[in-house]
């Protein structure tokens, strides 16, 4: 279930990297703490122990929430930083891993088409979208943000915190922005900056980014893509053509933020968010009287609203796109395209399935279903059921609720706005060749709930 064979590998380059500091007296590290082998030993027992009661997040038959195992290279790199620590908030603390940092952030930026730009990692997609819109709110004072119903919540809360007036767009039935309810907020004027997102959270849907960026030319806002869930997407070969022209034109953007931790096969605590303007860098600036001492060099910390940051991180992210290329064809990409295969596979066979009422067309690797009932309310109480159902057959997917619209074509009787359905984020390459098993399971876990 877990590689441990990699784990070998560690300790030769910790041996490593601690040779760069051989001039240095030697300390003893054993006698450092008062904690003995045993007790580290015996506590490690009870945390794995502790650790036990999860979801099986790194199995295939996992095909829930967004959750994707990190690549065996990005561990190691993360424990073998995590050695030294270094702090990526000023070159003082994370001198290397700065310099990684900004190696790995250049090739993210190569993969969108961007060579000048400014960006960094943050913790994460939450922290990457609150600097994006605090530069959209700087760069358009007093204007509005507007994103899709479907955005991830995230823009609504992170507007309140930076006191920027916000409002929802209506959605399509395939849950991306509606470009008509666009058009009506824009011309009730005011609009400063369009969140476009790439792959939403729920159904992963990807807005009509090239005709947004048309309406930019005439109403002269500034768009920022939300990309955290789908922003490798760029390197996949088989998308739809909508979604293919909505990742050609992403260039286009202000700003774009993508999660190395949702798909980019990093341990959590790894976002990043591109300017494509590096001289929004002038937002940032700021005199710090304890950190940047040792150069005059760029620390990251005077372009970054986070502080200290894992340098650990950087190493992680650094070490995998060496493996692991951003290139079209290669592959990482590869893998992406197997998740998307597998994802239109499962739609192909819900849609074929009288047991079923089918979402819309996945558009990267989400699929959205439901088990069939009469009404909404018995779609959600039979949706809840055959997801407890599927976990007992060990098959663990998601719930998500969507609105009425979404299902234009359900022959239900609409007792609620609201129908709560399945969800299964495909993340994982390996969900190709398991979609049979899932299928099977999931079978099962249906027939039980509809036979009930
Ligand atoms: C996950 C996600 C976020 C939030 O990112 P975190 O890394 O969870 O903080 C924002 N937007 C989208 C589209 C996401 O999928």
């Amino acid at each position: 279930m877990f590689d441990i064979q990699t784990l070998a590998l560690l300790a030769p380059a910790v041996q490593r990297m601690a040779q760069g500091q051989a001039g240095l007296p030697a300390l003893d590290t054993a006698a450092q703490p008062e904690v003995g082998q045993a007790q580290i030993a015996a506590v490690l027992r009870r945390a794995a122990e502790r650790m036990q009661d999860n979801f099986p997040y790194a199995h295939p038959l996992y095909a829930g929430q967004m959750m994707k195992p990190p690549h065996p290279v990005a561990r190691l790199a993360y424990a073998l930083a995590s050695f030294v620590n270094p702090n990526n908030h000023a070159l003082d603390g994370g001198r290397a891993s700065s310099a990684m940092e900004r190696e790995a952030v250049a090739e993210i930026a190569a993969m969108f088409g961007w060579d000048a730009h400014l960006g960094h990692l943050t913790s994460g997609g939450t922290m990457a979208n609150l600097e994006a819109l605090w530069v959209a709110g700087l760069s358009q004072p007093g204007r509005r943000i507007l994103a899709s119903e479907q955005a991830h919540y995230t823009h609504a809360r992170i507007t309140e915190v930076l006191k920027i007036p916000f409002a929802s767009v209506a959605h399509d039935a395939r849950a991306r922005m509606d470009l008509g309810a666009l058009q009506v907020a824009l011309d009730a004027g005011e609009v400063g900056t369009v969140v476009a997102t790439l792959g939403t959270t729920a159904a992963g849907a990807v807005d009509p980014l090239p005709q947004i960026l048309r309406l930019r030319e005439r109403y002269g806002f500034r768009v920022h893509v939300d990309s955290a869930y789908g922003g490798y997407y760029r390197l996949a070969r088989n998308l739809g053509p909508e979604a293919s022209a909505a990742y050609e034109a992403i260039g286009a953007a202000d700003s774009i933020v993508v999660d190395p931790h949702k798909h980019g096969l990093q341990p959590y605590g790894c976002g990043c968010v591109l300017f494509k303007d590096p001289t929004v860098g002038r937002f940032y600036r700021h005199d710090s009287p304890y950190t940047y001492f040792s150069s005059k060099e760029l620390h990251l910390g005077e372009i970054s609203l986070e502080c200290s940051r894992a340098g650990a991180a950087a190493v992680a992210l650094w070490a995998t796109q060496q493996c692991l290329p951003l290139q079209r064809g290669g592959a990482f990409a590869q893998g992406l395209e197997a998740c998307r295969e597998a994802a239109l596979e499962l739609q192909r066979r819900i849609e074929a399935d009288a047991r079923f009422l089918s979402g819309p067309q996945p558009e990267l690797d989400i699929v959205v279903w439901a088990p069939r009932g009469a009404s909404a309310s018995e779609v959600s109480a039979r949706t809840q059921a055959v997801f407890e159902a599927a976990a007992r057959e060990d098959l663990h997917l998601a719930v998500a609720s969507f609105p009425r619209a979404m299902f234009p074509h359900w022959p239900l009787q609409w007792d609620a706005e609201r129908v709560t359905c399945l969800r299964s984020c495909l993340m994982k390459p390996e969900h190709r060749e398991w979609v049979d098993e899932i299928w099977t399971r999931l079978g099962r876990a249906t027939d039980a709930v509809l036979a009930a």
